[in-house]
């Protein structure tokens, strides 16, 4: 043996040890998916760790006529573990699971047993055949890791991309050397393939377990950030939500391009609360920002800023158009029946406009739009204004 470069490894009490420490993560993945209310994933990633953790056991199993039993146990639950582990990862990025390849990845091992262990027992081919299976489930799953479902977890995908390639390699150069597949020069030394297959397997199993919790403690980073900036009431953004937004737009948009500021707010809002009481006032809210979303177009970004403040962002707008769409959200607020009982509440908003220059903070504008607003109120309500600076010549 080679010594020199491969440290003697026995690779029994390691099985034993990963199974352990595999079932362990499954637990541990288990119930950092219990603590989520957004749990899509987190049982077949378990599951996958479990069942390889299994596969592992039926390893250490030493009875001669179970034997045929054995490896068999120990080529299944291998194919199911990869497979469990797509399901996972599919599910986690709200994706379609293929059942096509699921089949394929548990079936190749399965036949590989049938024909070359049982009806014609060649070694070498079934070793191949499930070498084969194991090859095609890290391809898919490089695939599905391609794009992350979420910004922040970009980086924990690319990791395990480059985990699931590093392993592949070693996948190849292991069997590869098994089955006399590279030439002389190139092969693992003889009888390290098992500590090379151990310990490259060990790494890899790490790697994904340690990922699944990555991306577990993620998710739950990302519901808290989501939380922080959403209005629990109309579900629109808040204004830590407005600023972020605000400042991703101006990181997208062009040198040369003016967006336009809303201010919105509800007209006689405490009317409404002290003749139908809260409840109704609050249905109010939730209708009007349902109306905002609605109308104000795919590209706009709405907020509620206040009680009964609301803010709409318009990217890559002139006054003009600020004005139509400002008008156009009047009117369809003004247009509401809220029916509570007996009585019908007609809501009405008043909006100023200003428009958001390329380097300008919100605040600015904002401070222009509120003074607008200010003089739509002065004038009666349910009215728009623009802000002076911003009217055409
Ligand atoms: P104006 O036309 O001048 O805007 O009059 P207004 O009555 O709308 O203005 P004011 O600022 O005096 O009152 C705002 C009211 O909004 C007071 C408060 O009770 C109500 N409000 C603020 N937040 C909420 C909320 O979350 N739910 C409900 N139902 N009412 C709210
Ligand atoms: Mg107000
Ligand atoms: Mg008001």
């Amino acid at each position: 043996m080679n010594g020199a470069v491969f440290p003697a490894i026995d690779t029994s009490t390691l099985a034993l040890a990963r199974a352990i420490i595999q079932l362990t993560l499954a637990g541990l993945i288990i119930w950092t998916g219990s603590r989520q209310e957004q749990r899509a994933g987190t049982h077949w990633w378990a599951a996958g760790l479990a069942l390889h953790g299994i596969s592992l056991l039926f390893y250490l199993v030493r009875y001669a006529p179970l034997d045929s039993l054995i490896t068999a146990a120990n080529h299944l639950t291998l194919g199911v573990s990869s497979a469990c582990f797509l399901v996972g990862f599919w599910r986690f990025g709200h994706r379609p699971v293929r059942y096509g390849l699921v089949a394929l990845i548990v079936a190749i091992p399965a036949v590989s047993l049938l024909v070359w262990e049982w009806w014609m027992p060649i070694a070498r081919w079934r070793i191949l055949l499930t070498a084969s299976s194991q090859l095609i489930f890290l391809a898919v799953l490089q695939a599905v890791l391609a794009s992350a479902p979420r910004r922040e977890m970009a980086g924990i995908y690319r990791v395990l991309r480059a985990c699931t390639v590093a392993y592949a390699l070693l996948l190849f150069w292991a069997y590869g050397s098994l089955v006399e597949l590279l030439p002389n020069a190139a092969r693992v030394p003889p009888g390290y393939h098992g500590v090379l297959f151990s310990v490259g397997s060990m790494l890899f199993l790490l790697a994904l377990a340690v990922g699944a919790l990555a991306l577990q403690y993620a998710q739950l980073a990302c519901g808290h950030a989501d939380q922080a900036r959403t209005d629990w009431l109309t579900g629109l953004l808040n204004r830590r939500g407005l600023a972020q937004a605000a400042d991703e737009m101006r990181a997208r948009r062009a040198a040369t391009s003016t967006s336009a500021v809303l201010a919105l707010d509800i007209d006689r809002f405490k009317a409404v609360n002290d003749r139908h009481g809260h409840a109704a006032g609050d249905r109010v809210l939730r209708m009007i920002a349902w109306e905002l979303t609605r109308r104000a177009g795919p590209e706009a970004v709405v907020a509620r800023v206040g009680g009964e403040e609301f803010q709409v962002l318009l990217p890559d707008t002139d006054i003009g158009r600020a004005n139509r769409c400002a008008e156009s959200l009047r009117d369809a607020c003004s247009r509401l029946e809220v029916h509570t009982g007996s009585e019908v509440i007609r809501p009405s908003v008043s909006i100023g406009v200003a428009l958001l220059g390329r380097d300008e903070a919100l605040d600015d504008a904002a401070r222009r739009a509120d003074a607008a607003l200010y003089r739509a109120k002065t004038a009666g309500r349910d009215r728009v204004e623009i802000d002076p600076a911003a009217q055409p010549a």
